[in-house]
């Protein structure tokens, strides 16, 4: 596994409790009775699996995408920033088609397998600044920061289109495979949750409009 630095990841710690943490992993260790010069490695040991800890509690195993639980801490920040400097914000989700059939009929090692390569391409898909969580079995959210509504329907619309063309191929056969996608822009509501529910609304409309669609709420 690769290293991973605690400090550069995106995690709701603030800096100066992650250095307390630190210093009492190093207090702990100093207390014991491990030879000076192992010290520095056993410190950086603890260290790892300390950070290997959080970064599995945030990530989701199949597609490492980060997971809802960072989906919530995440989109939280972003609405009450969005909301605070009156800064544009796009919430979007995004729904395999029929994907309970597409098990049953291609089994779910094939499900997974398209799971897995949906979450890589929607991560090329989208900017930097924009965080692809997901969210639930075959639901993904995006938060587009500083994005407004006519603007977050670019990418959307262009994911939707790579999916729908995308070559699936999976133990040698072809597969086909859309989303539906429902995006909300509004940052009027009392809670982040209500932004959600009304993105969750938009996707209804792109199921009931026949699917492989994008929708905006509204
Ligand atoms: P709709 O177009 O209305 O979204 O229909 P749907 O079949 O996609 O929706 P439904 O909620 O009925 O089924 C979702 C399916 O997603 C059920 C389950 O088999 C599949 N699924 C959820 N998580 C996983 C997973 O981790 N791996 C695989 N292979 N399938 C999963
Ligand atoms: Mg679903
Ligand atoms: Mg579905």
């Amino acid at each position: 596994m690769e290293n991973i630095n605690i400090k550069s990841m995106d995690f709701e710690i603030p800096s100066d409790v992650l250095e307390q943490i630190q210093q009492n992993i190093e207090d702990i260790i100093r207390n014991f009775d491990i030879p000076d010069a192992n010290k520095t490695d056993v410190i950086k040991k603890i260290n790892f699996m300390y950070s290997s800890t959080i970064h599995m509690s945030v990530t989701d195993p199949l597609t490492k995408l980060y997971n809802r639980r960072h989906f919530e801490s995440n989109f939280e920040r972003e609405y009450m920033r969005a909301k605070r400097y009156n800064s544009p914000l796009s919430l979007a989700i995004v729904d395999i088609d029929f994907f309970k059939k597409f098990n049953d009929t291609n089994g779910h090692s094939c499900g997974d397998y398209v799971l897995r390569e949906l979450a890589y391409n929607m991560l090329q898909n989208f900017r930097q600044t924009d965080m692809v969580f997901r969210y639930g079995g075959e639901e993904f959210a995006v938060i587009l920061t500083e994005t407004p509504a006519e603007t977050a329907v670019v990418p959307l619309e262009r994911l939707r289109k790579l999916v729908e063309n995308y070559n699936f191929k999976f133990r040698g056969q072809d597969l086909k495979v859309t989303v539906s996608i429902g995006v909300s822009s509004n940052t009027e509501f009392e809670t982040p949750w209500e932004m959600f529910d009304d993105a969750d609304k938009a996707l209804y409309e792109s199921k009931k409009n026949g699917r492989n669609r994008v929708s905006s709420a509204g």
